[in-house]
């Protein structure tokens, strides 16, 4: 296993450097951590993230590996890597593409026709258009398939009701992409399909969420009585759970990659600063252990994302990692977190810019874990998928196997 790049990789880098260099500054190390859910998105910051899209997009840096056709680069795995991680360091405005970009955007790309992605892929590119994902409800995140939001078909439309919720910027979404149970006497994955709606259509009622950090990232979404042309279904009626499952993995990969161990240098700048009995707390054993401890698994962590990108770099799949580093980052980042806060003292928990110790990062991050470690496959599923798929235990058990929907119980056992 080869961790460095290649001479092309090296030149490729190079090339993303220069042009970053001249079109970005570099970001400074206490500025305060990303808004990674678009909490606290303003009017200003999402004309900033358009405007930084379509700066992107009009040099050829934006969406490098989607097909040159539809206005992409064409470009490898492995380049695309090399720009995120160039990228990182510099400071851009908040992403509120990364839904669009990661998750709809190679949906659409696989199973749409040759119109729809003509339709939306170059509109995403530039960064015209903000898009969002419709999956879960209240009573099916971890369990998607047993959603229970309706469409009926009526002529060249089809009319959706019901609720979705957690929906992560669907406040200022241009369009979303929805599943939907068409046919309720099927079996839970059958009766399925899979569309791409208008966030601005009649019907549609927005409400946001506020959260445990006071940001307001996600939001309720209602549709009543909503018409969606036939146009913009993707996939074919009842093949929904094939299509969402396509959503699925690139969330997985796009919210596991990053390893989460970013706050660890904040970790360490707050030993060196922070006092423990008149010496600096770096100084500490008992300090000195857990940062230690923190740091190893750090790196163990590092290494497996390090292990993706050689996969990548010699063209082949990466395998479970994603989901590896996904689970032990969170959980990672959870702890360094609250042992920050713990050095900290009495100030640890202030989120105050002028008050805060190191920029309020550990408590943002104690705060903001959590809904990573529930997003995108929550601690326990990513469990499931590692003893199954890995370790090759054997499945968990399903009771609604082949039954129609209408029929899988729902309430307590009738007496
Ligand atoms: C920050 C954030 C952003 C989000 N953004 C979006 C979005 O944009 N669009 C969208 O559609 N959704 C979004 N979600 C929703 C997310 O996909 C769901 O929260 C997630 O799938 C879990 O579903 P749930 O909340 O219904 O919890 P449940 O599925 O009800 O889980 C409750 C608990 O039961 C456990 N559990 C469930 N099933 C099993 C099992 N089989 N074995 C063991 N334990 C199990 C879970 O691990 C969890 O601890 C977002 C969530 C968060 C936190």
């Amino acid at each position: 296993m080869d961790f460095n790049d290649t001479p092309e990789e090296a030149q490729f880098r190079a090339e993303v450097r220069a042009w970053l260099d001249a079109n970005a500054t570099k970001k400074d190390p206490k500025a305060r951590s990303g808004d990674m859910l678009g909490e606290r998105v303003t009017d200003d910051g999402l004309a900033a993230s358009k405007a930084w899209q379509k700066k992107k997009a009009d040099a050829g840096w934006a969406c490098l590996r989607w097909p040159v056709e539809y206005g992409g680069r064409g470009a490898t795995p492995i380049q695309q890597v090399i720009w995120n991680q160039e990228e990182s360091k510099y400071q851009t405005p908040p992403n509120i593409f990364s839904i669009g970009l990661g998750m709809c955007g190679p949906t659409i790309l696989t199973h749409g026709t040759d119109a729809q992605k003509k339709q939306w892929i170059p509109d995403m590119i530039t960064g015209q258009q903000v898009w969002c994902q419709l999956f879960s409800e209240p009573s099916a995140g971890s369990d998607l398939a047993g959603l229970r939001t309706s469409a009926v078909r009526d002529g060249d439309d089809w009319v959706v009701n019901g609720q979705k919720i957690w929906t992560t910027g669907a406040q200022f979404s241009d369009w979303g992409i929805l599943v939907t149970r068409h046919d309720p006497t099927a079996s839970k994955h059958a009766g399925l399909t899979y569309f791409v709606v208008d966030m601005h259509s009649p019907g549609i009622e927005v409400r946001p969420i506020t959260q445990i950090n006071g940001g307001r990232g996600f939001n309720e979404v209602f549709f009543t009585d909503v018409r969606i042309p036939d146009a913009n279904r993707l996939g074919e009626v009842g093949d929904g759970w094939r299509v969402a499952i396509t959503t699925l993995m690139n969330e997985r990969a796009s919210i596991g990659g990053g390893g989460g161990t970013g706050i660890i240098g904040d970790l360490f700048g707050l030993a060196r600063t922070t006092e423990v009995n008149g010496r600096p707390a770096i100084e500490d054993s008992a300090v000195r252990q857990r940062l230690a401890d923190f740091y190893v698994r750090g790196r163990g962590l590092q290494n497996t994302s390090n292990r993706t990108l050689s996969a990548l770099s010699q063209g082949k799949t990466p395998g479970p990692e994603a989901s590896l580093g996904k689970l032990v980052g969170g959980w990672l980042t959870q702890e360094m977190a609250a042992y920050g806060m713990e050095l900290a003292g009495m100030s640890g928990s202030l989120m105050e810019d002028d008050l805060a110790p190191a920029n309020h990062v550990f408590p943002d991050a104690y705060l903001g874990i959590p809904g990573l470690r529930i997003a995108g496959g929550t601690d326990e599923v990513l469990r499931n998928i590692i003893s199954e798929r890995v370790l090759g235990l054997p499945p968990e058990v399903r009771m609604d196997k082949g039954v129609a929907f209408k029929d899988v119980p729902t309430g307590p056992p009738s007496k």
